[in-house]
C-alpha cells in the first residue's frame, strides 16, 4: 500500500513538472502570436513606442498613466496590471541603448490583452495574485539618441543615492508608493561575453544583487536567487549553457543594489548576445518567456521550492569572444615568419539618424589568443596574411556595381573598388565590398587597431578575403559580409 502511494506521488510530481515545462515550451512556441510587429528594429524612437502603447489604451486589464517627464520633457509611462496582493515592479531602458526588454514588455502587454488561446489560467493567476507596476522606458532621452546616459550625461543607474534627476526620482517614487516584493531591473549587456571560461556566448545574464560589501544573503536576496534558479532552469531548455551571472560586487549608487536594501527581491536580467542575431529579436523572445514565467512564479509562489545553489552555480560572465577569430596565421617580416592569432570585431556603428546601424570591422587583438573564442573561427595553419588590393577598374557610381562584379573583384583578392562619383553621404554600402574614390591615396595597412581588410593565401593562392571584418571564401563563394565601408 505504501509503495503504491509512493508511486502515485511520484507520478503526480513528474506530471506537474512536465506540465510546467510545457508551459514554457508553449510560451516559446507561440511567441509570434504575441510579438508586437510594429517595432522590429532595436533602435526605435520614443514616439514609435508611444504609438504602440496607444493600442492598449482601451484595455480593461492594462492601466496606462504618466509617471513623469524626462530632463528633456519626454513622457515616461507607468503601466499597472493586475489586482493581486503581491506588488511587483519592472523597468527597462534606464540605459537608452538597451531596448530589448522594452520590446519584450510590449509583447507581454499583447499577451495579457489576448484571450483566444490556451493561456487563460496562466493569465488569471498573474492578474489575480500580483499587481505589476511597469516603467517600460525609463530613459526616453537616451533612447532617442540610442545612448546609455540621460540628456545631462548621467548614468541613471548611479543616481540611486543622490536621486537628483527626474528619471531616478520617478523610479524611487514608484518604489516608495508600491513597496514591491519583487522587482525586475532589465538591461542589455555586450554581445561578446562568455559563460565563464566556456566558448558559449552569455545570451542571458542574471544577478541577485548584493546589498552590502560583504555580499550577505538575507531572505530578500535569497528570494531573488530562488527565482533566478527557476528562470535559469526554464530558459536552459532553449539556450543550454548560455546563461551566466553578472558580477555581484556591491555598487552603493546603483538602483538594483538599493532596491534590495529597500526590501525588494531584485532580479537583474541582462540580454546579451546570440550569433548573427544583430537586431536581438531572439533575445527579445527569450526575455518575453523569462518575464511571463517570472511573473507566474511569483504569483503561484513556485520559486519558494527552488534552491539557491542552482543560482550560485551559474558561471560568471567573462569577456572571451571575438566576432571572428583567425588562429595560426603566418605573418612575415624581414624574411622571417611568425605565427599569430587575430581577434576581429565587427563594431556596430549608428547611421546619422540613429535609427539603423552598420558595421566597421576592426583588428582588436593580435598574438596568442588561445584562451579566446570566436563566434566564427578559422584555422589558418599554412596561410599567410597579405595586404588586400584596390580593384584596378573604376565604376562610375556606387549604384552601378552589380553582384557579378563584386564576385569577380573578391576572387581577385580585392576588398576595395574605386568609384568616380560617390553619390551618397553615407559611410557604408549594403553590398559586400568597400568603396574608395577613384585615384584615392588610400592605403590599407594590416595591424592592431586597423580596419580588417586583407587576404589569406595558401601556397600562393587566394583562399579567403576579409572585407570589413567578414570573411569571403573564394572556394565556395560563401560569405556573411553585412556591409562594406565607403572611404572618402
Ligand atoms: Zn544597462
Amino acid at each position: 500500500m505504501r509503495l503504491i502511494k509512493i508511486i502515485l506521488l511520484l507520478f503526480i510530481i513528474i506530471g506537474v513538472t512536465v506540465a510546467h515545462e510545457n508551459t514554457f515550451q508553449k510560451l516559446y512556441e507561440t511567441y509570434s502570436n504575441y510579438k508586437v510587429s510594429e517595432i522590429v528594429n532595436k533602435r526605435f524612437s520614443h514616439l514609435e513606442f508611444l504609438t504602440v502603447l496607444e493600442k492598449f489604451q482601451d484595455s480593461k486589464l492594462i492601466d496606462i498613466s504618466t509617471a513623469g517627464y524626462s530632463v528633456e520633457g519626454r513622457e515616461i509611462k507607468l503601466i499597472k496590471i493586475g489586482t493581486g496582493e503581491i506588488n511587483v515592479m519592472a523597468w527597462s531602458q534606464m540605459h537608452g541603448d538597451e531596448s530589448t526588454a522594452t520590446l519584450a514588455l510590449l509583447d507581454f502587454l499583447k499577451f495579457i490583452n489576448s484571450n483566444d488561446d490556451d493561456f487563460n489560467d496562466l493569465r488569471n493567476t498573474i492578474l489575480s495574485k500580483i499587481t505589476l507596476y511597469i516603467i517600460p522606458m525609463l530613459n526616453p532621452d537616451g533612447t532617442e539618441k540610442f545612448r546609455r546616459r540621460n540628456e545631462l550625461d548621467i548614468d541613471i543607474n548611479r543616481d540611486a543615492l543622490r536621486l537628483q534627476f527626474p528619471e531616478s526620482k520617478i523610479l524611487k517614487k514608484i518604489q516608495e508608493e508600491t513597496k514591491p516584493k519583487f522587482a525586475f531591473n532589465l538591461h542589455d549587456q555586450g554581445t561578446r561575453y562568455t559563460v565563464g571560461n566556456s566558448y558559449k556566448v552569455a545570451t542571458v545574464s542574471f544577478l541577485a544583487p548584493a546589498y552590502n560589501y560583504k555580499k550577505d544573503i538575507n531572505d530578500v536576496r535569497k528570494n531573488s536567487m530562488k527565482l533566478i534558479s527557476q528562470l535559469t532552469k526554464n530558459l536552459s531548455q532553449f539556450i543550454p549553457g548560455h546563461i551566466a551571472k553578472y558580477s555581484d560586487d556591491f555598487e552603493p549608487r546603483a538602483f538594483g543594489d538599493n532596491f534590495v536594501k529597500w526590501g525588494s527581491s531584485l532580479i537583474l536580467i541582462e540580454s546579451g548576445g546570440w550569433k548573427n542575431n544583430y537586431n536581438k529579436s531572439y533575445l527579445r523572445k527569450l526575455n518575453y518567456v523569462a518575464l511571463v514565467s517570472g511573473f507566474e512564479s511569483i504569483a503561484n509562489r513556485s520559486y519558494e521550492d527552488e534552491s539557491i545553489e542552482e543560482y550560485q552555480n551559474i558561471p560568471e560572465n567573462k569577456k572571451l569572444l571575438f566576432d571572428l577569430l583567425l588562429r595560426n596565421v603566418t605573418i612575415e617580416k624581414n624574411n622571417k615568419t611568425y605565427t599569430v592569432d587575430l581577434g576581429i570585431n565587427q563594431i556596430e556603428t549608428a547611421t546619422s539618424d540613429n535609427r539603423d546601424f552598420y558595421f566597421k570591422g576592426k583588428i582588436e587583438e593580435v598574438g596568442d589568443l588561445s584562451i579566446y573564442y570566436g563566434f566564427d573561427e578559422l584555422d589558418c595553419t599554412g596561410m599567410t596574411i597579405e595586404q588586400t588590393l584596390v580593384y584596378p577598374k573604376s565604376f562610375g557610381f556606387v549604384s552601378e556595381i552589380k553582384n557579378s562584379d563584386v564576385t569577380k573583384v573578391l576572387n581577385q583578392g580585392c576588398s576595395f573598388v574605386q568609384v568616380d562619383s560617390i553619390e551618397t553621404s553615407d559611410r557604408f554600402v549594403k553590398c559586400p565590398i568597400n568603396i574608395v574614390k577613384t585615384d584615392s591615396k588610400h592605403k590599407n595597412k594590416i595591424g592592431l587597431g586597423k580596419r580588417a581588410n586583407f587576404v589569406l593565401k595558401k601556397k600562393g593562392d587566394i583562399r579567403f578575403v576579409c572585407v570589413n571584418g567578414f570573411l569571403y571564401d573564394t572556394k565556395s563563394g560563401k560569405n556573411n559580409i553585412q556591409n562594406g565601408l565607403i572611404i572618402k
